[in-house]
Order: structure tokens, then C-alpha cells, then sequence
């Protein structure tokens, strides 16, 4: 449902009743199903007691069938740029403004065959999406921490990350001894996105060149379609701004989301031609999102980018190189 962009609402709704039943031991979930009092419980109605039912007489639910029949690529084309991909630098969880928990995210990377998964949720001064002040995030790093602990078995890795808000005048917005402490960083503007051109330029480029910068977020913030409606690019100098990513070694985000689809094709096109590199990311906020990458790689593909200079084909090891050249 998430992966088909169905209403948050509908979304929601299975995800509360999952949270529910998890905890409960098996037997109880039994004998409910049995007298069909699932119900009762708060935050489980009809349809999702109903599938609760299905699941434990070992029945496949008519709604997950359905969904499943519907299943097919979300895009025709990238699939080879898909199969270089390792993981994914810009992911949400429900520590700022996505709608799960950090280890549902991991879980669903892993299903998805990635080796990592960068966890970038958003920075102190982005207040509505409950960014992270610098407790928050050291207590975020802890959870990494127990996760990878428990992951220790398989080969993946939950990555310490953020999306870090780039601020007026250029700096970002986090402690230096906290970004320090991250695997890698996604750089983004979030507000003032109608600046003037000369001004955002020297913004981004302030950004660039920070040293702990390593993934430029969508580069022109602008909305194609979705519920929050649409908004242009913002305007800067395109050409400045991708020779500093060159200079500073900083990779151009190609971001997945469909409402995004940024940076727009001319601009890729001329990050193309100029150097840069890429990333392609999902900037998942829920699991089934995870998936939009595929949007991203057909992208890639058509703009003709070669799949050595995107930056998640490549492994862990030389990734985090890359990412923390101060190490
Ligand atoms: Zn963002
Ligand atoms: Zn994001």
C-alpha cells in the first residue's frame, strides 16, 4: 500500500493494528481470533481483525492477495542500474517525520536484498518534521547501535546518517562533534526555497563545500505532483553549484520520490555532463517506499550515467571511505 502511494490513513490504520498484536503472546491473538474479539482491542476494526483471522487459521488475506495480484514494476526500465545498487543514503524513520520505526525500515532494506541502509532522519531546526536536537540524535545513535547488534548475523548494516537542513546563510544545521559522529551526510534546503538566485547559490555552495557534506538533497526542492501540491525549482546557478559537488567531492542526489523526480532531466543532464557524482535514493519516510528507487534508476538509466559513478553500487567499505575521507 505504501509502495502504491495509497492514503496515509488507510496505511496507518494496518500499521496501528500490527503494533497491537505484536506485543500480545501468540495464544491470545488465538483464542480472540477464535471468539472474535480482536475488536475490542483499540486500534483494530473490522478489516484489519479480519486479516488478523485469516493469518492465524494460515490463510492468505484477500486484501494482501489482491495486493499482491496488482504487484508488477512500479517503472519500465533501469533494471540493470537497479542490480548495481547496494543500499540507499536517505531514509526516514518515525523519529522525525516518517511513519515507522527504525528497525521495520531496516527490515524491509533487507528484504529489498541491500546491504545498507543510510538512516538520515531530519535535523534540529525543521520543527514540523520533529527534527532531532542533538539528544535526540545521540540517543538515535544508541538504537543504531542495539539494531546492527542484533542484525550482527547477516550482512547488512544500518548506517548512521542525517538529512541536514542547509541554513540561510549556508551552514548546517547540526553540531560539527555530532556530524562527526554520523557515517555519512545528506545536505538539503528546506525553507526559503524562493531566495533569490545569487544568494541560494552561495547558500548551496557554503553547504558543498562543508567538509562533512557528502550527498546534495534535492537540489531544486520543487513538487511535481502529490498531496502537498506543487512548486516550482528553486533558481540558483546550476553550473556553480555542481562544480563545487565536483570540487568537494559531493554526490548529486538523484531523489526517487515521484512527487520529486528531482533533479529535473536538464539539470541531471548537466550534473552528467559536468563530473558529478550521483546517489539514487528512495528518501523513504515509510518501508514500502523503500522500493521507490526504482523510479530513480529508470532516471539514471535514460540520462545515461554510468552505474561507477553512483555512489550506493559501490560497497560498504568504500563508501564509508568516501563518506569520512577525515577518518
Ligand atoms: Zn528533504
Ligand atoms: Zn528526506
Amino acid at each position: 500500500m505504501e509502495r502504491g502511494r495509497e492514503e496515509t490513513r488507510r496505511i496507518q490504520a494496518f500499521r496501528n493494528a500490527a503494533a497491537v498484536i505484536l506485543p500480545l503472546p501468540a495464544d491470545e491473538v488465538v483464542a480472540r481470533a477464535e471468539a472474535g474479539t480482536l475488536t475490542q482491542l483499540s486500534g483494530i476494526g473490522p478489516s484489519t481483525a479480519g486479516v488478523i483471522t485469516d493469518a492465524v487459521h494460515g490463510r492468505l488475506p484477500d486484501r494482501l492477495a489482491k495486493l499482491e495480484a496488482a504487484f508488477g514494476p512500479l517503472v519500465q526500465g533501469g533494471d540493470e542500474v537497479r542490480a548495481r545498487l547496494r543500499g540507499d543514503l536517505h531514509s526516514h524513520s518515525d523519529w522525525s517525520d516518517g511513519g515507522s520505526p527504525i528497525e521495520e525500515m531496516a527490515f524491509t532494506a533487507i528484504e529489498l536484498g541491500h546491504d545498507y541502509l543510510v538512516l538520515t532522519d531530519h535535523s534540529p531546526r525543521l520543527t514540523v518534521a520533529n527534527g532531532l536536537s542533538v539528544a535526540r540524535l545521540q540517543r538515535q545513535l544508541g538504537v543504531v547501535d542495539a539494531i546492527n547488534e542484533h542484525l550482527s548475523e547477516s550482512q547488512f548494516t544500518l548506517l548512521k546518517g542525517i538529512e541536514v537542513d542547509i541554513l540561510d546563510d549556508g551552514s548546517l544545521d547540526q553540531t560539527d562533534e555530532m556530524l562527526a559522529q554520523l557515517d555519512l551526510r545528506v545536505a538539503s534546503v528546506h525553507s526559503k526555497l524562493r531566495m533569490d538566485a545569487a544568494p541560494m547559490t552561495k547558500r548551496m555552495i557554503g553547504a558543498i563545500a562543508n567538509p562533512r557534506t557528502n550527498v546534495l538533497g534535492h537540489c531544486t526542492g520543487r513538487m511535481v505532483m502529490g498531496n502537498r501540491g506543487t512548486r516550482p525549482s528553486s533558481d540558483f546557478d546550476a553550473k556553480a553549484v555542481f562544480e563545487a559537488c565536483v570540487e568537494h567531492d559531493v554526490a548529486v542526489e538523484i531523489n526517487s520520490r515521484p512527487e520529486r523526480r528531482d533533479p529535473p532531466t536538464k539539470l541531471l543532464e548537466l550534473a552528467r555532463d559536468m563530473g558529478c557524482l550521483f546517489s539514487i535514493d528512495s528518501d523513504a519516510h515509510a518501508p514500502g517506499q523503500l522500493d521507490f528507487q526504482q523510479y530513480g534508476c529508470e532516471r539514471a538509466h535514460a540520462a545515461g550515467i554510468d552505474a561507477d559513478r553512483i555512489v550506493n553500487t559501490w560497497p560498504r567499505e568504500r563508501l564509508l571511505e568516501w563518506a569520512n575521507p577525515q577518518r
